[in-house]
């Protein structure tokens, strides 16, 4: 398709979706100014499939706000999801969102002068950002015809497997859930509690995928965590990710030195600048969009990461396909993937990538993100 073709048709497409399953509904509609970024953004509470049982915390809804940047009949899709511990909520992105003038911008390609720009507004607010960080690039990538993976130089065959999450549960609910992730290659499991190893134990009755243990900062004493790593393992365990709590240094430099499983940093990295702070401490890290800002600064960690030698973990947070798209983009640069937030919902507005053989597989024909609404 001509680029002439394509905008026609973009144009097109965003006029057929004004009033699409999350186009504001109910809300009014601002008139579009021409040659201006037009944001827009509506709340979408995210149904899960089964309560989400943590070490440290349990839920059923996930806060999430849906965002559109539009430039001349174009749609950006972004979006912010906010698991409370990341001290984002539905009102606090509502009310960043509501205090941008990106208007003022006329050229999306300048990603990072409005990363500036949103950091002068205020500091922190990491989802809110991504939700306009993932819009831009959505918005640009549809400009070019092009999928983020193209336009960062990468091969979407490189992608790996993702992982399919086990949370925290009752034994008969952990059966249900193996049996339900029986199409993916690796398990990730949830753990922090006394029942660890009876959890583990019931999986490897029912299947010899290898599985990476997600402590959430769930463990506090070292020798048990490294008889832990020992007895992991032993069981076909790749990785320990975030084993102590993120402040916790000392016992996670101890552990690490002495375990035979890497130790991946989840939540004692957010952006780049913690990827150089923790790469003495961590063997890796997982990058997720909503931590980070987004696209752009997740990027910038995957390539830092690899230049020191970690290994690059690519997750999610409970997620529309809108978000897990948009970080799969990265996937080809990473060892491993935990893309199934939007697998764990009831209510997912997009259609974007897809799981084939466990295998992260993006609609490769589809520019920016690689999502439409459904
Ligand atoms: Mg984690």
């Amino acid at each position: 398709m001509d680029r002439r073709t394509f905008l026609r048709n973009s144009a097109l497409g965003a006029a057929a979706v004004a009033f699409a399953p999350f186009g504001l509904n109910g809300q009014v509609r601002k008139a579009m100014k021409p040659g201006k970024l037009n944001l827009s953004f509506v709340p979408h509470e995210l149904q899960l499939r089964h309560a989400f049982n943590l070490a440290k915390s349990s839920r059923r809804v996930t806060p999430d706000v849906l965002v559109r940047i539009e430039l001349d009949g174009i749609t950006g899709y972004g979006e912010a999801s906010m698991p409370p511990y990341l001290g984002e909520s539905e009102k606090s992105v509502c009310n960043f969102l509501s205090q941008l003038d990106l208007e003022q911008f006329k050229d999306p390609f300048q990603i990072a002068e409005i990363h500036r720009y949103m950091d002068t507004v205020a500091t922190g607010n990491h989802a809110a950002k991504c939700a306009v960080d993932i819009a831009l690039h959505d918005l640009v990538g549809k400009i070019m015809g092009q999928p983020w993976y193209k336009i960062w130089g990468l091969n979407a065959d490189d992608a790996p497997c993702t992982s399919f999450t086990i949370g925290i549960d009752t034994p008969d609910t952990v059966r249900q859930k193996v049996e339900e992730a029986s199409p993916y290659k690796v398990l990730k499991v949830k753990m922090g509690l006394n029942r660890d190893k009876e959890t583990v134990e019931l999986i490897r009755k029912m299947t010899d995928v290898p599985i990476c243990a997600d402590v959430n900062q769930g463990w506090t004493k070292r020798e048990k965590a490294l008889e832990m790593c020992h007895w992991l393992a032993e069981r076909n365990c790749l990785f320990v990710e975030q084993p102590f709590d993120k402040d916790d240094v000392e016992n996670t430099a101890w552990l690490r030195e002495r375990s035979p499983l890497p130790i991946i940093a989840d939540e004692a990295v957010h952006g780049v600048d913690d990827v150089r702070r923790m790469a003495d401490i961590y063997d890796g890290i997982n990058i997720k969009l909503m931590k980070c800002g987004g696209m752009h600064e997740a990027h910038q960690m995957a390539i830092v990461a690899k230049a020191l030698g970690l290994k690059v973990m690519l997750g999610c947070m409970t997620e529309t396909s809108c978000g897990v798209t948009a970080a799969a983009q990265l996937a080809p640069m990473a060892d491993w993937a935990d893309l199934d937030g939007n697998l764990l919902i009831t209510n997912d507005p997009f259609d974007g990538v897809k799981i084939v053989e466990g295998k992260v597989t993006l609609p490769s024909d589809r520019p920016g993100i690689g999502v439409v609404e459904i």
